[in-house]
């Protein structure tokens, strides 16, 4: 089937670098996730979509059409293209974290006369707009979510929140439960480690800093259910006096740990690497083409 494609300014964000064609993909430097920072992984020509020359030469044509164009006038040997393809990189790069991906296809394009064109074509998904103050939310499509969009932990459903701190800990090594929602006694989740101890964990979806007493009310949860160590999860901050009163359980007490936002985040993200999305997971397939816009385009003298 001949699809015909339309070039228009890409819909990657302006801040998504792809790297420099060097002409060899081992000496390129990785891509970052846009939204999480991630390194992305790379696969080479997957197989998922088809671009011809034509599609290339079209992004050219209109560069060099375009009467800002810094280079040879039209008709210039140097600017009419040879009609092949003499360099080509195919690579889907996705996020091992947050799922988001970038298709690219690169090819350079030789002219009549020793001078050579490159031009980048690309697409990626617009990210997805949904709430989290549903339950229902599948958690791997939540967690994804939260490393794209972290500030949306804010307006999350607070049981939510807590499924998603127990599916972490499950992800780095803990047997973990969250307890029922109400009367939980202060635990929303219970782990047990390699050894049989039982930790508890209290999770706060909040906006401000957990303070001295939620400490010392988590410490008396801890002790009357007879955990032997606590970790307080905030999707905030802790104030001064909590993490004295915290340092002071553990000396003295019961060891309590603190996790705030952005230890949750680097949690998270650790966790995220046992769920690699794989190119069959990017929801691209021949019988559903992708949209690949222009995306670079620069002149190499020579290769
Ligand atoms: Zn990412």
């Amino acid at each position: 089937m001949n699809q015909r494609r339309r070039h228009a300014p890409s819909d990657i964000p302006s801040h998504c670098e792809l790297p420099f064609w060097r002409g060899n993909v081992a000496e390129e430097a990785p891509v970052h996730c846009s939204y999480c920072g991630t390194w992305m992984d790379d696969y080479y020509d997957p197989g998922l979509w088809d671009v011809s020359f034509e599609d290339f030469a079209a992004v050219h044509e209109a560069k060099i059409r375009d009467p800002y164009f810094n280079g040879p006038p039209l008709g210039h040997p140097h600017v009419i293209l040879r009609g092949d393809i003499v360099e080509r990189k195919v690579c889907l790069h996705i996020c091992p974290a947050c799922g988001w991906w970038i298709a690219e296809d690169r090819a350079v394009l030789p002219a009549m006369h020793w001078q050579h064109w490159a031009v980048t074509l690309a697409s990626a998904p617009v990210l997805e707009r949904f709430a989290l103050d549903d339950i229902g939310v599948p958690l791997q499509q939540v967690r994804r979510h939260l490393m794209q969009k972290f500030e949306a932990r804010a307006s999350m459903h607070p049981r939510l929140f807590e499924l998603t701190v127990a599916s972490v800990f499950g992800d780095l090594g803990y047997r973990a439960y969250a307890t029922a929602y109400s009367n939980d006694g202060g635990v929303d989740v219970i782990l047990e480690d390699g050894s049989g101890a039982r930790i508890g964990v209290q999770v706060k979806r909040r906006r401000d800093a957990v303070e001295v007493e939620q400490i010392r009310a988590f410490l008396g949860a801890l002790a009357l259910g007879g955990y032997s160590r606590g970790v307080y999860v905030s999707s905030s901050r802790f104030s001064r006096g909590a993490r004295k009163a915290a340092r002071h359980s553990t000396q003295t007490v019961i060891p309590i740990e603190l996790v705030d936002a952005d230890r949750f985040f680097d949690m998270l993200g650790y966790a995220q690497l046992k769920h690699r999305p794989r190119p069959e997971d990017c929801n691209i397939s021949r019988t559903r083409p992708l949209t690949l816009y222009g995306h670079d385009y620069y002149h190499l003298n020579a290769l």
